[in-house]
């Protein structure tokens, strides 16, 4: 919009994607992410759909153009899609996406696309019942692909699996989830496993590299071409191959984004971060609940922004992990 300053951070960083958790709560127990055991926050300490409506709109303000739905799993969310429009009604939103484990996905998939979601991302890690449930220890991989069945027949332009990869437990599924992905023409980004995992369990060791699982792809399949993207914020680097199919690395450990990141996150108790790894939130629940209005909404926006570091340090000595899991701040 005229005459407003970007959300631009102290390193030149213009902040235009926000990625807003629903709910902490799931129905999986990914190792990589929750406790097998986990305690939720009290719903009345969520945000309400009109007050994530209203930082959304404040964002959009202030140049805030996509929109990201995370979790927890956002589809346990009820009448999530009541939710999807209210944000693609945003004035400046351009897109809304959800990133879901796709569990509730056949029954969901045709409210939300009515809702306008234009964009979906599946995480799905196993195309083996037994590697999904030593994943994500609970089964469901049966529902999973019937829910991209039933995305698929929305029409969801190129639907998204993501897939984290961990050193000693997903180097089996590689190879069959690739061709699965390539046979379907769904979009799979392999995520190099953070230290954000409930259990406190990750080291460096169990970082399988995307460069490690592009190498197996090409021996396996065939030679990788790189695409380019005009997208400046973008994560992934994205491959071809020349007879079809794309793949995506977002090697967020050895190949850190840092310096291209646009990103910023509204917690599922509406704390905003200016990071997955920020060990510091700011409080937007206390300032909707006690009459804030938008102006200082703004200011506490444009405030988070402002601190962000240079970079989320896990490669150095200094690095500390954040008090939250994934499944508490949103993916
Ligand atoms: N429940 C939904 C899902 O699984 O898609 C949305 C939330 S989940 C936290 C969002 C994404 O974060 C998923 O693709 C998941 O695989 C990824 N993720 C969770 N923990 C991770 C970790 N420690 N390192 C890398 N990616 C992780
Ligand atoms: Fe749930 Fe998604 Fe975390 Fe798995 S990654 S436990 S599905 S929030």
């Amino acid at each position: 919009m005229t005459g407003v300053p970007p959300l631009v951070d102290g390193f030149g960083r213009i902040h235009t994607d926000l990625r807003i958790s629903v709910t902490d709560r799931c129905n999986l127990r990914c190792t990589y992410c929750m406790p097998l055991e986990a305690v939720f926050k009290p719903r009345e300490e969520l945000l309400t759909f009109e007050e994530i409506a209203r930082v959304a709109d404040v964002a959009a303000r202030l140049g805030i153009r996509t929109l990201r739905l995370t979790g927890g799993e956002p589809l346990l969310r009820r009448d999530l899609p009541k939710l999807v429009r209210q944000l693609v009604a945003v004035p400046g939103i351009d897109e809304v996406a959800v990133t879901t484990n796709g569990l509730l996905l056949a029954e969901q998939a045709a409210g939300l696309r009515d809702a306008g979601l234009a964009r979906l991302n599946v995480s799905l890690d196993s195309l083996g019942e037994a590697g999904f449930e030593r994943i994500a220890r609970r089964p469901g991989l049966d529902r999973v692909l019937a829910g991209l069945e039933a995305a698929k027949r929305q029409g969801f332009p190129e639907i998204r699996i993501n897939a984290v990869s961990i050193r000693g437990l997903t180097e089996a599924d590689i190879l069959p989830l690739t061709r699965f992905c390539r046979r379907e023409g769904f979009h799979l980004r392999f995520i190099e496993f953070m230290p954000l995992d409930a259990e406190e369990a990750w080291d460096p060791s169990q970082v399988l590299s995307g460069a490690e699982v592009r190498r197996l792809l090409e021996r396996e399949i065939g030679p990788l071409v790189a695409e380019r993207t005009d997208d400046p914020g973008q994560p992934a680097i994205d491959y071809r191959w020349v007879d079809g199919g794309r793949v995506g690395f977002i090697n967020a450990v050895t190949r850190p984004f840092c310096d291209r990141c646009d990103r910023l996150r509204l917690t599922a108790d509406g704390q905003v971060r200016n990071c997955l790894f920020s060990t510091v939130e700011w409080d937007a629940r206390r300032l909707l609940r006690s009459g804030g209005d938008d102006e200082a909404l703004t200011t506490l926006i444009r405030d988070c922004v402002a601190a962000k570091r240079a970079a989320h340090g896990i490669d150095t000595p200094a690095f500390e992990r954040p008090a939250r899991a994934m499944y508490q701040i949103g993916g």
